[in-house]
């Protein structure tokens, strides 16, 4: 097997966090000999992490310029680390960190790159990449003869590596990477509530039924938002939006102030991985709900007996009204919290 760079960049406490330790476990079942490449503000705390990985050496680009997300600096640290590895498949997780930057370095590696790979394994003898086209409608797998090799491995995947802590000695790597830019700050999308979250085991999707007129003639926008905020804080689910939804908002319209198009799920919305879906309000079109491919568990709450989610894409469907419904189940929560 080929010698393998797993190159991970440290979050803001120094440690790795989920999607670095989910590719570690990939590169660790190549069954090759694994480098650990870290690139980070510090350093030290991520390496005596995943001490006893395995991986045969542990090599690091540290320092200030190395702690934000950058493109310039973040290239310059994958570049030298690939250079000094000598590896010929470098696996990364997908972050919006390692997806941004890794893309230049194979071309300045004279390599080749593969994002959003959702496994590198061992198949037929030699290391082959799955990744899924057409929105989630095709799988492939894909191997290359060109080197170094940049795989891009998507979160939620793979099981995370767990394994002891210890004391990991990384050998320093010098980089000189000027840069022009400066990080200022940061901007956040217009929802002042953090709603999505990639790691939680639930997805909890709002269509546009909340936002219509329901039994007594009015629409009653503030209740739903209430009631949605309260159980997305009691259950700390990832909040998902329909199109129609989502689409509102962006109109300026006065409905979910914590819903923008970053929330919508579907052809073209995400395609998230969480163990439950629990879908409110929402009909459950095949457009909207290609995007709930990789949700394990299904289940909706809709007025409508007839609605899409009672076509065989829900395993449970609870014929509700879904305002009463999250009422209960938000009442239930306060009483066990
Ligand atoms: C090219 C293309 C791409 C698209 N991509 C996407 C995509 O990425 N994502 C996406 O979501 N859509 C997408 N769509 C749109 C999709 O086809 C649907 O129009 C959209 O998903 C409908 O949203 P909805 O179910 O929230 O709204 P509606 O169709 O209006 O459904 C609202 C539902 O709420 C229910 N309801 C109302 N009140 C209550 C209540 N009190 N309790 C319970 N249920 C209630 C109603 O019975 C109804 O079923 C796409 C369409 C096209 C053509």
């Amino acid at each position: 097997m080929e010698n393998i760079l797993l190159l991970a960049h440290t979050e803001a406490d120094g440690t790795l966090a989920k999607p670095a330790l989910e590719s570690l476990a990939a590169a660790l079942a190549l069954g090759g000999k694994v480098t650990v490449g870290l690139v980070g503000g510090e350093t030290a705390a991520a390496a005596n992490q995943i001490a006893g990985s395995g991986a045969v050496r542990f090599l690091a680009v540290t320092g200030e310029a190395f702690a934000q997300a950058r493109y310039a600096t973040d290239a310059a640290a994958a570049e030298a680390l690939a250079k000094t590895s000598g590896a010929a498949i470098v696996l990364a997780p997908a972050t919006s960190r390692w997806s941004r930057a890794l893309p230049g370095v194979a071309l300045r590696l004279g390599g080749r790159v593969d994002t959003h790979a959702t496994s590198l394994a061992i198949t037929n003898g030699v290391p082959a990449v799955t990744r899924w086209f057409y929105r989630q409608r095709m799988e492939a797998v894909l191997t290359r003869s060109q080197r170094p090799w940049i795989v891009l491995l998507d979160s939620g995947c793979v099981p995370t590596w767990t394994g002891p802590a210890g004391a990991a000695q990384a050998e320093a790597v010098a980089v000189e990477a000027p840069t022009r830019t400066t990080v200022t700050g940061t901007r956040e999308p217009k929802a002042g509530e953090q709603t999505i979250r990639p790691d939680a085991k639930l997805l909890f999707v709002a269509g546009a039924g909340w936002t219509k007129k329901q039994a007594d003639g009015a629409v009653h926008g503030a209740d739903a938002e209430s009631l949605i905020l309260g159980f997305l804080r009691a259950s700390k689910a990832s909040l998902g939006g329909s199109k129609s939804l989502v689409d509102m908002g962006g109109e300026g319209e006065a409905v979910l102030r914590c819903m923008t198009h970053l929330n919508q799920i579907g052809q073209t919305g995400s395609t998230p991985r969480h163990d439950k879906g629990l879908s409110t309000c929402c009909h459950g079109e095949e457009p909207h709900v290609v995007g709930w491919r990789f949700i394990t568990q299904r289940r909706a709450i809709n007025l409508d007996a007839n609605c899409g989610w009672a076509r065989g894409k829900a395993d449970v469907l609870y014929v509700a009204d879904a305002f009463a419904v999250m009422r209960r189940v938000n009442e239930l929560m306060e009483l066990r919290a």
